[in-house]
């Protein structure tokens, strides 16, 4: 996965097309990203039982990490991400502009 917790990401699909947002949590096992303050799920809860209190429940969904792309901030847009190797470290860069993301 090219997706790492901490990364700006742009949302390519979906509800937050055209967001921009921050890795609050990836997951390589299930290829999807929790983005930070996105993809939140209002659920409307009825009353069930004494201890739940009916309302408002903010969820976060983790979203598939192909429906996002990292933002490269040298060109200002989405990356198209490779992966190089500087002195024997794997780096991401940015396929457009050539950048290490
Ligand atoms: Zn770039």
């Amino acid at each position: 996965m090219k997706i790492r917790k901490g990364d700006d990401v742009l949302v390519l699909s979906g509800k937050f097309r055209g967001e921009r947002a921050k890795v609050e949590e990836a997951i390589p096992s299930r290829n999807k990203v929790i983005l930070d303050g996105l993809n939140i799920a209002k659920r409307h809860t009825k009353q069930a039982g004494a201890t739940m209190q009916a309302g408002i429940i903010d969820k976060l969904l983790p979203l598939d990490a192909s429906n996002v792309a990292l933002w490269c901030s040298s060109h200002k847009g989405p990356a198209k991400v490779g992966f190089s190797d500087v002195d024997g470290t794997k780096v991401r860069v940015c396929h457009k502009c050539g950048a290490a993301l």
